[in-house]
């Protein structure tokens, strides 16, 4: 992947050995089991972090639900409140506490059962007037709950909420490309520079992969999804 040199590349020319260290194992990643850095900003290992969650969710709500047509499925993009950061700052933001946030109003507003991708991005303002600046980006799909409810839901924590729309069960793959992280949409679009691509490499190097994904109504072992007490009986699924 281009923009994955392009980060090992940056992160190589940064100043300290943490960024060195950091691009030797990204740069060391590779499509094979066991030899994946996972590391956060890795967009091999991101990638099959959001496929894993979206066949996992599917597994545990069992293959019948597969055929269960009345099963609403809605997938929202959205920038989250409070987390813009001037380029140059984004060490200052927190991931885990934007996760645990997120973790809670989700709860609050009744969802039932989401899988969520956390992601930075640089926001760019469409006027012109003010500086690009990085923010902090959600990427929902939430089962259970029909688009309507979703966008009635999501109003008042997510005003700059970019798109909700229904999903359907056998759209399996492009369900999955809806949790990838959205930076690799940015910088396939060349609105990233090196320096900026090294800031979001350090930035997201500091924590562990867990913290690039929320789960409600749910929760992750190894290697498999398993629902909360309760939720597949209000979702009318069951376990694999
Ligand atoms: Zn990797």
């Amino acid at each position: 992947m281009k923009w994955r040199r392009e980060m090992i590349r940056a992160l190589r020319k940064g100043e300290g050995c943490y960024d060195k260290k950091l691009a030797e194992k990204l740069s060391g990643c590779c499509n094979r089991v066991g030899e994946r850095c996972q590391l956060p900003m890795c967009p091999l290992c991101v990638h099959q972090l959001g496929s894993s969650l979206v066949v996992e969710m599917l597994a545990c709500m069992g293959l019948s639900s597969l055929w269960k047509t009345d099963l609403q499925i809605s997938v929202f993009f959205a920038t989250v409140p409070g987390t813009s950061y001037p380029i140059g700052q984004l060490d200052q933001i927190d991931l885990g506490s934007i996760g645990r946030r997120i973790r809670r109003q989700y709860k609050r507003l009744g969802f039932p059962l989401a899988v969520s991708v956390v992601d930075i991005s640089l926001i760019e303002d469409s006027s012109g007037e003010n500086a690009p600046s990085w923010e902090a980006c959600v990427s929902s799909v939430v089962v259970g709950l029909s688009c309507d409810r979703v966008t009635d839901a999501i109003d008042s924590v997510y005003p700059q909420c970019s798109m909700v729309c229904e999903w359907d069960l056998s759209d399996l793959i492009d369900l999955r490309f809806m949790v990838e992280p959205t930076f690799g949409r940015l910088i396939r679009e060349r609105r990233l520079q090196a320096a900026q691509l090294g800031e979001l490499g350090r930035c997201l190097g500091r924590y562990e992969m867990p913290t690039r994904y929320v789960l409600t109504g749910c929760r992750r072992h190894k290697d498999r999804i398993e629902l909360n007490p309760g939720v597949g009986e209000l979702l009318g699924v069951g376990e694999l």
